[in-house]
Formats: structure tokens, sequence, C-alpha cells
């Protein structure tokens, strides 16, 4: 086990990481299922925390199976590592009062990074959204439910080829910018393959003058019947050009891994390059592909 920094010399908030003009980086996990999992969580962990990233986050179960493993793995990653954890939350079948039963529970963890999401609707993520009776709308409500119980440093999701639910574009990027109205300090975006989406959604909300963080998500291609499915799910435009690369070597999971590689990367040094703020890398538990981009592009 790395040896535990004291809590002064960690990065409070990413907030605060942000207006020091550094770039964040930042690395994406959730809360395994089983013994076996748990396990490649905490080697994955192990791995990325000795790169001292700026903050590290937990996603929060789309179903309720795993609410509770996101509060135990972001509490053991404030208490036990080195590294700042980042809270996912979502309004999915939650009254108001269990949300904020959820955020007390971060706050009493030190926790002080909370995602507020609305989720997606549990069962057939693609149907319709249902808020909770005595729940929650849409993830600005949430926004300012998180900024009224504690003092936390809230992030939005983001999405440049806009949710599969927005009508159009225009609609997409002025529901960000209501999030951001509503506290939000910065965005992580949903995965995605041009840089050109990025920047685009990017200029969307600078024209609606808004001016603030707009982290890309970064999801590098290992396994293409997977990265096909999530691309579905998320409403991500997978390149017909990447696609018929990685159905070149499809059979061939070390091939698969390379274009995977430097597809992804190119893309972070681009996003860099053009004035992204920083990147979050979708690990899915794995640290290895993530690590190589991190290191090639920091
Ligand atoms: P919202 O911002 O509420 O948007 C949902 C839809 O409603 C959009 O079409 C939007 O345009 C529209 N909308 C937004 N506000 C309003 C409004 N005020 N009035 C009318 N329409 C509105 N899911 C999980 O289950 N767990 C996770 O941990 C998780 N982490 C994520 C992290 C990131 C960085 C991203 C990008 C996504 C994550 N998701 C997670 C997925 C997310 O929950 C889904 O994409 C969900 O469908 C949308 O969530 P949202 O917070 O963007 O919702």
């Amino acid at each position: 086990m790395t040896a535990v920094r004291s809590a002064d010399a960690k990065p409070a908030t990413m907030g605060e990481f942000l207006a020091s003009g550094r770039p964040s980086f930042s690395f994406e996990f959730f809360p395994p299922r089983t013994p076996e999992g748990e396990r490649h969580l905490w080697t994955a962990l192990r791995r990325i925390e000795a790169l001292r990233p700026s903050f590290v986050s937990v996603t929060y179960g789309a179903g309720g199976s795993t609410r509770e493993g996101t509060i135990r793995v972001t509490e053991r990653i404030a208490t036990d590592t080195t590294l700042t954890p980042i809270a996912h939350l979502t309004a999915v079948n939650h009254s108001v009062a269990e949300l904020r039963q959820v955020i007390g529970n971060y706050a009493g963890a030190g926790v002080r990074n909370v995602i507020a999401l609305r989720g997606d609707p549990p069962g057939d993520p693609q149907g319709t959204w249902t808020a909770h009776p005595q729940g929650l709308k849409h993830a600005d409500e949430l926004v300012r439910l998180v900024k009224s119980v504690g003092d936390f440093c809230v992030g939005v999701a983001a999405f440049p080829d806009k949710h599969p639910r927005s009508p159009d574009f225009d609609t997409d990027a002025r529901y960000l910018v209501r999030k951001f109205d509503a506290g939000a300090d910065y965005a992580i975006t949903q995965f995605f393959f041009g840089a050109d989406d990025y920047f685009r959604l990017v200029d969307r909300v600078r024209a609606l003058g808004c001016d603030k963080p707009i982290i890309p998500g970064i999801m590098p291609v290992t396994n293409v019947a997977q990265i096909v499915r999530m691309a579905q799910l998320s409403g991500a435009d997978f390149p017909p050009v990447l696609a018929a690369r990685l159905q070149a070597v499809a059979d061939d999971p070390a091939a698969v891994r390379a274009v995977g590689l430097e597809v992804a990367t190119e893309l972070s040094r681009r996003l860099l390059d053009g004035g992204a703020p920083g990147l979050h890398f979708i690990t899915l538990n794995r640290s290895s592909v993530t690590q190589e981009i991190f290191e090639a592009v920091r």
C-alpha cells in the first residue's frame, strides 16, 4: 500500500484544482459486485495512485445494486489512499430525503466532490424517464440539492454527441447551461470519438455566455462488441472509419488494444492542444490502457 499523504496535500476540489490553471487528469471506476472484482479494482486503483492523478471518481449504480458499493469504495479511497475521490450520484429511484441521506454519507466520509446526475431509467436505459414521486426530475435540481446540503464542488454530465433524448444540439447545450446556472462548477463529458464534436459543444456553451470548464471523457476501445453496445446506449457516434479499422483486427485482442490506444492517445492530444481543461479517463476498472494514454500526454 502506498504511504498515506496528509489530507492537506490532496487537491481538495476539482473547482479549486482547475482554478489553479493546471490540467486535471481523473480516472473513473465502478463499484465491483464480486470479491474478484474488488481485487481488480484495488489493483487498478493502486497502479493509478502511483501516477498521482488529480482525482478518481466512482460511479453510482444504475438500478440500485451498487449504491452501497459507491459509498463504501469512495469512503475507502478518501481514508486509505492518497487519492481524492469524486462520488457520482443519480436521482434514480430516490426520494429527496434519501438523496439527502446519501449526500450526508458522502460528507461524513470526507468527500467534497460530487457529480450530480439524473441517471437512466432502470431496466431499459433508453426507456422513458420517470422521476421518483418524492424525487427529482432533472440533474439541475440535484445540483441545487447537493449545493444546499454542504460545501461540495459539483460536476455534471455533458454530451458532445448530445444526450440521446435531447431533440437537438442547441437544446442540449441550453440544458447543460441550466445545470451550470444551478451551481455546477464543471462538467465531464460522455465518451466520444471526434475532437471537433467536443469543441463544437464548448463553442455552443460559450455562445450562451457560460465559461465553466468542460472536461472531455475518454474511453479507449479495448473490446469492439462492448464499445459498440456502450456507444449505442450513450448516444456516442461511433465513426465508421474507426469501426472498419477495428473490425479488420477484431479477432486479435492485442491488435484491437493497439488501435484503441493509438486512437485515444491522438484524441487526447488534440483535445489538450485545443484547450481542454483536462481529461477524464473511463477505466472500466482496468488501469493499463488509460495509464498508457495518461503517461503519453501529461
Ligand atoms: P439531465 O441533465 O437531467 O438530462 C437528461 C435529459 O433531459 C437530457 O436530454 C437533457 O437535455 C434533458 N434535460 C436536462 N435538464 C432539463 C430540464 N430542466 N428540463 C427539461 N429537460 C431537461 N449514470 C449512472 O447511472 N451512474 C453514474 O455514475 C453515471 N455517471 C456519469 C458520468 C458522466 C461524466 C456522464 C456523462 C454520464 C454518467 N451517467 C451515469 C449517465 C447519465 O446518468 C445518463 O446519461 C442520463 O441519461 C442523463 O443524466 P444527466 O445528469 O445528464 O441528466
